[in-house]
């Protein structure tokens, strides 16, 4: 058999599918045996591909199964689960397999896993996979990392398996059908580079979908509270966003979940009986870790990342409700139309920051860690398969096209145009949220990241001075050389 594949939960499942629809014969187990047979009598009762998928009850057989070097990929849950299965696997296998991580593991593990398979002569694979259920099922963006040989050998099904998008437009090909998956069209994945670098990007992806949907989720709120908009017109609204340059799969499904009502109560939006305490699973949070880490100022993704903290405050913000006092909104009755196509510009400046700190993330990460990224690659992988898939990567992709050493996405003549351009509304929705008192901490971080970078000269110098008379920190002065470094006996300077 071409492939083996282990953990049969939702992603496993339906990555199973999607290769033996393109035609590759995958032997599947799980550690719970029932969890395989249920699996196989679903394929077999309705899945047209289901001869191309064979089930084992034991390690042994399933590993006998697969034709040499063999290529196991795992999706069961990160962690301690992942080590467990590579050791369960070490006595069966030999030298030259390909064992290939598609679970969300944090890169750092996926290195010393790496470290540690080669020192066997095992090839050791990191593959992110983006684009939740129906992406396995039917293209998802994959980001493998390892050596050139594994990624030679598992590339034919990888290739296969990806989502497509068209060669010019960069919009994902749609249309695939359990049996007859999409042909043609370029694929969404291709090798990142050396051990953790694809679980590195697909983190970083991850931080970006905490961004932008914190972002979408601010414009909602703004519309929601300062236009006192009923979800189901937030809908439309955001469905007319989709047409344009914030089209995307997320703003896709805003549109969708603001129209849903809610299934026990028809007279209710969906949005309003849903608990407003968000969850996180940890990439999200790796990333902002990363980026303190290694001093990258990824301050929006951050920001992304309290406020699902502050959200699971849930029972302190009620109390604090009760008792905090801010300005009464007043909603804006006129113009409303014009208001809503500032917070449109606004998302989209926001947007854009924050695509910036995550590429300027991988910029640094690179050096840091020895790797050769492809940004314009990365972008183009992005384009379909995975949940930030947008019209707005093919800028990127273009961008980097352009210039393949850009320093930083806003100064890409597109990118660049497009702040100038939307940044006056960008400033004003800020603004009236101020006054107003809602919150709207992703816009805000994100215009102080621009209004940073764009400085010459930041308070920095104060800090230094503070840092020099307290703990004789020294500093540096604008009239020397970089690097020389000053002091001052404080308190008392001569
Ligand atoms: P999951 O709930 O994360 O994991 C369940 C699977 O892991 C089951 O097959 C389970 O086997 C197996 N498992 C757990 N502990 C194990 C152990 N010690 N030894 C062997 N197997 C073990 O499943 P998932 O949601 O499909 O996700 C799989 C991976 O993909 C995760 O890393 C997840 O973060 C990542 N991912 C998920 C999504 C998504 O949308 N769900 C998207 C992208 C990436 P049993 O049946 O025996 O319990």
């Amino acid at each position: 058999h071409h492939i083996g594949l282990i953990g049969l939960a939702v992603m496993g499942q339906n990555l199973v599918l999607n290769m033996a629809d393109h035609g590759f014969t995958v032997s599947v187990y799980n550690r719970t045996t029932e969890k395989m047979e249920e699996f196989i009598e679903r394929c077999q009762s309705g899945e047209p591909s289901a001869d191309r998928v064979i089930g084992y009850a034991k390690l042994k057989d399933f590993v006998k199964s697969l034709a040499k070097p063999r290529k196991i990929i795992f999706l069961v849950k990160a962690g301690r689960p992942v080590d467990m299965v590579i050791a369960e696997l070490l006595p069966l296998i030999d030298k030259g397999d390909i064992l290939i991580d598609g679970g969300n593991s944090e890169w750092t593990d996926t290195i010393r896993r790496e470290n540690e398979l080669a020192e066997k002569g095992i090839h050791f694979v990191g593959s992110g996979v983006s684009g939740g259920e129906l992406g396995a099922r039917f293209g998802p963006s994959l980001m493998p990392g390892g050596s050139k040989e594994a990624w030679n050998a598992i590339k034919p099904i990888w290739r296969a398996c990806a989502a497509k998008v068209d060669k010019k437009t960069g919009a994902e090909l749609q249309g695939a059908e359990a049996g007859k998956p999409i042909k043609g069209g370029e694929t969404c994945t291709a090798h990142i580079g050396p051990d953790g670098a694809g679980h590195y990007v697909k983190m970083v992806h991850n931080g970006i979908e905490y961004i932008d949907m914190q972002l979408i989720c601010e414009a909602y709120s703004i519309m929601r509270h300062l236009l006192a908009m009923k979800p189901e017109e937030i809908g439309e609204v955001f469905e007319e966003w989709n047409k344009g340059e914030l089209s995307s799969y997320l703003i896709e499904i805003t549109a969708d979940i603001l129209k849903q009502k809610d299934p026990t109560n028809k007279r209710k939006a969906f949005v309003d009986i849903v608990l407003d305490r968000a969850g996180q699973k940890g990439t999200g949070k790796w990333t902002a870790m990363n980026a303190l880490d290694i001093g990258v100022p990824a301050n929006a993704i951050g920001e992304a990342v309290y406020a699902r903290c502050l959200s699971a405050l849930k029972d302190e913000r009620v109390k604090a409700s009760k008792v905090l006092k801010g300005p009464k909104i007043k909603p804006i009755q006129r113009g409303k139309a014009k208001y809503v196509e500032m917070i449109r510009e606004a998302l989209y400046c926001s947007k854009i920051c924050a695509y910036a700190q995550g590429f300027q993330l991988m910029t640094e990460a690179q050096k840091e860690y020895n790797w050769k990224l492809n940004f314009g690659t990365i972008a183009k992988i992005w384009r379909g398969g995975c949940i930030i898939r947008a019209r707005f990567l093919q800028k990127i992709t273009d961008a980097y096209a352009n210039d393949k050493k850009l320093q930083n996405l806003m100064m890409d003549p597109y990118f660049k145009k497009a702040i100038h351009s939307g940044q006056e509304d960008w400033r004003k929705i800020i603004s009236l949220c101020a006054e107003h008192g809602i919150p709207s901490p992703a816009f805000g971080s994100a215009l102080a990241y621009y209004d940073g970078y764009r400085s010459e000269v930041l308070p920095a110098n104060l800090l230094q001075g503070m840092r020099d008379y307290f703990g004789a920190h020294t500093y540096e002065r604008t009239d020397k050389k970089r690097g020389e470094m000053f002091h001052i006996d404080w308190p008392d300077p001569k």
